[in-house]
C-alpha cells in the first residue's frame, strides 16, 4: 500500500496534484515507524461505525497489511460483509477531511496505532452525528478534476 505521512496532502492514483483540504492518516508502511499507544474504546467503536457508513474511493482490489500476513481481514456493515483494505475513511475535520485507508480499522485494533488527536476527536464527533457520509471522498475528487479541466 501507499505510505503517505500522517497530516500530509491527499493524493490518489494518477492525480498530479493534491487537495489542499484534505489530509492523510493511517497510511502505515512497514518501513517507517509510526506512533503507538493505547487508544479508547469509545474511538476504536466510532472508527468501525466510520469505516461502515464514511466509505469512499472503493477500490477493485484490497490492500493488505504489511505487518501480518492476513489477506482479506472482514468486517460486517449492514449485514453484508466488506474488507479492511479495500476503501476509504472520509471524515470531516475543520476547515475540511480527513482521508484514511479502512484498514487503519486492523491497524489500530492489532498493531495499537495511535493516530493524531485531530484524527481521534473528527473520528467520535462523525460517529456522534450519526450522518453517514458515503462516497465523499470521490465527490471531492471528481470536483477537483473539474476544476482543473475548467481552467
Ligand atoms: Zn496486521
Amino acid at each position: 500500500m501507499a505510505y503517505f505521512p500522517d497530516g500530509s496532502l491527499y493524493e490518489y492514483d494518477e492525480m498530479p496534484f493534491s487537495l489542499p483540504s484534505v489530509r492523510n492518516i493511517g497510511w502505515l508502511s512497514a518501513v517507517h515507524a509510526f506512533p503507538q499507544g493505547p487508544t479508547s474504546t469509545s474511538f476504536l467503536e466510532s472508527l468501525k461505525w466510520c469505516a461502515c457508513n464514511c466509505s469512499t474511493q472503493q477500490m477493485r482490489g484490497t490492500h493488505t497489511c504489511e505487518f501480518c500476513d492476513l489477506d482479506r481481514i472482514e468486517f460486517e456493515c449492514r449485514g453484508r460483509r466488506a474488507w479492511y483494505g479495500s476503501a476509504e475513511i472520509w471524515v470531516p475535520t475543520e476547515g475540511g477531511y480527513f482521508a484514511a485507508p479502512n484498514l487503519i480499522v486492523h491497524y489500530v485494533e492489532q498493531h495499537q496505532y495511535s493516530p493524531p488527536p485531530a484524527f481521534v476527536s473528527a473520528i467520535i464527533s462523525c460517529c456522534q452525528g450519526q450522518t453517514p457520509l458515503q462516497d465523499i471522498g470521490k465527490k471531492i475528487v471528481d470536483e477537483a478534476w473539474k476544476q482543473r479541466a475548467d481552467q
